[in-house]
């Protein structure tokens, strides 16, 4: 399967082989008269296949001017540090809250090696800092004129509080990040991905809204691709969003431990996706770009710290 495949006029989807699987984890290229952009440069150890991509496409990787950044977590900006050295005129533009965790990686290292524990290098590869001489700081209401566009940065917290989306008004397509959640191509199955740390449920409420109102013709989502029934979209992730998190509060409530809340999570949603994808390979494939010890670790936080009333 390529890994590249042109969406439109100066733009291009990559699909990086994470695991091994195509179509889970990628990023979008953008190319102008004189610049070159990477939105979401994926984990470190996908940038020799991302590098490789950007050659498919017909471009010197040295010759990239932008690496925009939805959020810096390790599936989306891992790559940021260790790609700046191999991209001479490259600068990394991220929002203001992300930015310190791209400057100094420890504490998204420390955050994701609770989760993956011995798998961190296999999974992420390099994690290296950005040079604060190569950092761009954004926030919502930024203009960004890259590649012949004029992107709109949108701030839409919920799932990180640093996540930026990027809209082009002109043409209708909008860079979602993980806004709009997981939903692998060919499976009408839409997954919450809510990871610790910053998981907000009232704040990506309101991103949907935003997103929602600017009245986007088609969303390039993270994991993975173009999407384009969009209302009908964001109104089942929201039923999920709070559903699930609903599923762990009762649990929690109950002093179920955090491995059996994990385990009753997966046996209460698992079949519902089954049936959308007629496929079991479609839980590993959904695993991977999101997975159940994060969801569930993400909900505990956020009900811990934001409504311990209701606990
Ligand atoms: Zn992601």
């Amino acid at each position: 399967m390529s890994t590249v495949t042109q969406l439109g006029p100066g733009l291009w989807q990559i699909s990086l082989p994470f695991l091994g699987e195509h179509e889970i984890v990628g990023s979008y290229l953008l190319a102008g008269a004189d610049d070159l952009a990477i939105i979401d440069p994926g984990p470190g150890s996908m940038r020799e296949p991302l590098l490789a991509s950007i050659t498919e496409a017909g471009f010197d990787p040295e010759d990239v001017t932008h690496i925009v950044a939805t959020h810096v977590h390790l599936d989306h900006a891992g790559a940021a540090g260790s790609l700046v050295s191999r991209m001479p005129g490259a600068r990394v533009f991220v929002h203001s809250k992300g930015a310190p965790h791209l400057l100094d990686p420890s504490k998204v290292v420390a955050s994701a090696t609770r989760i993956y524990g011995d798998r961190m290098k296999l999974l992420w590869g390099d994690i290296e800092p950005v040079p604060e001489d190569r950092i761009q700081i954004i926030e919502g209401g930024d203009i960004l004129k890259i590649a012949g566009r004029r992107l709109e940065v949108h701030y839409t917290p919920g799932h990180a509080v640093h996540h930026v989306v990027f809209f082009d008004a002109h043409s209708g397509e909008l860079f979602a990040g993980d806004v709009a959640g997981v939903r692998l191509p060919g499976i009408d199955y839409v997954r919450p991905p809510t990871p610790p740390p910053d998981l907000d449920l009232e704040a990506w409420s309101s991103s949907i809204k935003l997103v929602k109102s600017l009245r986007p013709d088609v969303l390039y989502i993270g994991h993975f691709g173009a999407l384009r029934n969009i209302p009908q979209h964001f109104g089942r992730l929201e039923e999920k969003l709070y559903s699930w998190g609903d599923f762990v509060l009762k649990a929690m409530r109950e002093e179920k431990s955090e491995e059996e809340i994990i385990a009753m999570l997966i046996e209460h949603t698992k079949p519902d996706l089954l049936r959308a994808a007629n496929d079991p390979h479609a839980l590993e494939r959904y695993e991977i770009a999101t997975n159940y010890p994060m969801t569930v670790q993400g909900y505990m936080r956020y009900w811990r710290k934001k409504h311990p009333e209701r606990l």
